[in-house]
């Protein structure tokens, strides 16, 4: 190379390098300082966070701020910061699209309650997938405050898709609701629910254990996540565990494992303890989370669910905080997360920090997403911050002083 193209080469290159740094100078830094933070294991020790846009870049324990001159500082002395809440199991889609207009309004609503309550990742398990993705895009745009939406698409066996539709004005099969049989093409169909942005098919109803493995398979090679029912009918809980899908939803179904007779959808039956055990253990050697949902259980009087959860946890099982209630907030405006996590305390044997880390990084586990769930640095900037200490008194969760969603500051507090 001659020395006048050398020289040209290195002006490139220095252009180019002090463009990335001026860049980089201009990102916004804001440092969250002099908190109480909670590690992977929710316990907590004084530190101070460093955010860059919507990453952690830092995380210290002095109170030595001068490596970042010019950064905003947020004072939070006294606060506790753990990662952003994640409800596994909700339904912000389930209006037809023709009544858009009419539910759009309450949901936005119901959204920007939800980061206000902590809550900054949802899974929707099913909905119509033209609203969940403008939702989606709205969220990641911070056009809306709205958590982080993923969302699956439903695979059913005919029976079931006949008997939803007769009440639908929805008609016909949609890439996020689809019929499937031993006919179907698993590759188009699951290529189609990718196509429509869900990152997971929920296994819902009417389906052999065949058909489960063959729709695992083909997720799996597709980069998508299986979702599956507890009971798939006529695919039994053990059934789903055996084709390894990654969720298991509704832990009051898994009694449906101890028929003993024909299977009938209206007829729990009793728990058997053996095979409960069994089925639980097989869940947890295939990693398999248990997206619990006692919450709406517990609304219909199927109390069984509790102690499957119980005993899930006391072997081990991963559960998730899942509410799968389709009215985010009743009339008495406490966040039905909080409900959900309040019954894993109470009734089911988890700790506070045991039910801390199923709502974050369990959450974060049951989506299949890795860069949420823990606070550490290199993870987006999704974060709770509390005024009290919520491993002490899980009660503190509602004590809230600011949500953090990439970056974006959620506070009704003057700061
Ligand atoms: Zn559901």
């Amino acid at each position: 190379m001659k020395k006048k193209q050398l020289l040209i080469c290195l002006f490139l290159v220095c252009t180019i390098l002090m463009g990335y740094s001026q860049t980089k100078g201009n990102l916004k830094i804001t440092i969250l300082k002099n908190g109480f933070i909670f590690d992977d294991k929710f316990d907590s020790k004084k530190g101070s966070i460093v955010m860059e846009e919507d990453k952690i870049k830092d995380i210290f324990y002095t109170d030595d701020l001068a490596k970042y001159p010019g950064a905003t500082i947020i004072d939070i002395t006294g606060k506790y910061v753990m990662p952003g809440l994640i409800d596994s199991h909700v339904h912000l889609a389930t209006a037809s699209y023709q009544d858009r207009e009419k539910y759009n309004k309450y949901m936005q609503d119901q959204l920007s309650k939800m980061i206000y309550a902590g809550i900054t990742t949802v899974r929707d398990m099913t909905g119509n997938a033209i609203i969940l993705a403008d939702y989606k895009r709205a969220s990641n745009f911070n056009q809306l405050p709205a958590p982080s939406i993923f969302y699956a698409a439903q695979f059913g066996g005919p029976a079931y898709f006949d008997m939803e539709r007769k009440f639908s004005k929805d008609k016909g099969d949609t890439p996020w609701a689809q019929t499937i049989t031993e006919q179907t093409d698993m590759k188009i169909a699951v290529a189609e629910a990718k196509g429509a942005g869900a990152t997971g098919i929920k296994i819902y109803s009417d389906l052999t254990s065949d058909l489960i493995e063959k729709i695992v398979k083909e997720a799996k090679l597709q980069g998508l996540q299986s979702w599956s029912h507890a009971a798939v009918f006529p695919a039994t809980p053990t059934d789903v565990a055996n084709a390894r899908v990654n969720s298991m939803s509704h832990a009051f179904d898994i009694p449906f494992d101890f028929v003993t007779e024909k299977m009938n959808r209206s007829k729990r039956p009793a728990i058997d303890e053996k095979k409960l055990d069994k089925l639980l253990l097989l869940m947890k050697n295939n990693n398999i989370i248990l997206d619990a949902t006692n919450y709406i259980g517990n609304n219909n009087k199927l109390y069984a669910g509790v102690t499957v959860t119980k005993r899930a946890h006391e072997l081990g099982v991963k559960v998730s905080t899942g509410t799968d209630w389709p009215y985010l907030f009743e009339k008495d405006n406490v966040v039905p997360l909080f409900k959900e996590i309040k019954i894993l305390t109470k009734d089911c044997g988890f700790t506070n920090k045991d039910v801390l880390i199923s709502a974050t990084k369990v959450g974060a586990e049951s989506i299949g997403v890795e860069d949420r769930g823990v606070i550490a640095i290199g993870k987006r900037a999704d974060l709770y911050i509390t005024n009290s200490d919520p491993a002490k008194q899980i009660e503190n969760l509602q004590d809230g002083f600011m949500t953090i969603k990439s970056g974006i500051i959620y506070t009704e507090n003057k700061i």
